[in-house]
């Protein structure tokens, strides 16, 4: 791993590559599809992570040395989301504007997972996401300042939509009594998202898929649905769905059911194409399957 950083990170000292260059290049298709709807369709924006990828886990492969090094700006989510891209993206940070989501957030806004570490998972928390698009607006008229007014009216627009989400979410979840508010999932990608509409989350892994679980952490989880009376538990598109089958198995063998719902987007949006392939489409698809596992 050591000896491939060392040749990507001079690789990317070399400008000659076959690649196209790519206006933006964002590490996450989360942060990329907040570039695209601030941006007018003339400036490129690319992913290097599609959908399904986990970002704690993602290593750069060769091809993504030349994207870094043939794109104008870099956009990443920080936090240590891309647990794996630190190095790259500080070396790729003293040739050209690298921009973290994060940034836009204060530690107070943050929920605090160990001495000054931090849940990275900051957009299904839609107000708290507000925030960080309104600095990228900031960030991206700076950047491309002949598109100024694009990007500002396109924020508008943006931050009505997001406001709208975040309304017909709380509604819906007003109506559901507070004591069967609970969700169970694969990681712990839903913390902000709980503690911004009232839902207790538990997830069988820690908040990075690095991380191990054990046997004391299922037994716990399967006492958590148990005790909560819980229908449902959650698989997530871009985390392995063995740990939730091992913990449904679990939860039989306390004697209780417990049905594996349809898959949530966590740390990846949904496939190019597709609803889900924009935060608001897959917050959409979430907040409609944990309402329906309250039934
Ligand atoms: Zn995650």
């Amino acid at each position: 791993m050591r000896n491939f950083l060392i040749i990507a990170l001079a690789a990317l000292t070399l400008a000659c590559t076959p690649e196209p260059s790519i206006d933006v290049l964002c590490t996450t298709s989360v942060v990329a599809d907040a570039a695209r709807q601030l941006l007018p369709e003339e400036i490129s924006v690319q992913a290097l992570m599609q959908s399904n990828i986990d970002p704690h886990s993602y290593k750069p492969v060769e091809s993504d040395v030349a994207k870094l090094s043939n794109a104008g700006v870099i956009l990443h989510n920080g936090l240590h989301l891309e647990g794996k891209m630190t190095d790259i993206l500080e070396k790729v940070g003293q040739q050209k504007p690298v921009y973290a989501m994060s940034s836009a957030l204060q530690s107070h806004d943050l929920i605090e997972v160990g001495p000054n570490t931090y849940d990275p998972h900051i957009w299904f928390d839609l107000q708290l996401w507000n925030r960080c698009v309104g600095e990228l607006a900031l960030f991206l008229k700076g950047e491309f300042p002949q598109h100024s007014a694009a990007i500002e009216s396109n924020a508008m627009d943006y931050f009505s939509e997001l406001v709208a989400a975040h309304d017909e979410f709380v509604l819906a979840i007003n109506e559901v009594p507070d004591s069967v508010r609970a969700l169970v999932t694969a990681h712990d990608a839903f913390s902000y998202f709980g503690r911004a509409y009232g839902i207790e989350v538990h997830g069988l892994q820690g908040i990075s898929t690095a991380a191990e679980f054990g046997i004391r952490d299922m037994t716990s989880s399967a006492q958590f649905i148990l005790d909560r009376n819980l229908s449902t538990v959650f698989i997530e598109t871009s985390v392995n769905s063995k740990s939730i089958e091992a913990l449904q198995e679990a939860v039989e063998q306390k004697g209780g059911k417990v049905r594996i719902g349809a898959p949530l987007f966590s740390d990846a949006l949904g496939a190019e194409g597709t609803p889900e392939a924009t935060l608001i489409g897959a917050f959409t698809h979430n907040t409609t399957q944990i309402l329906k596992s309250f039934n």
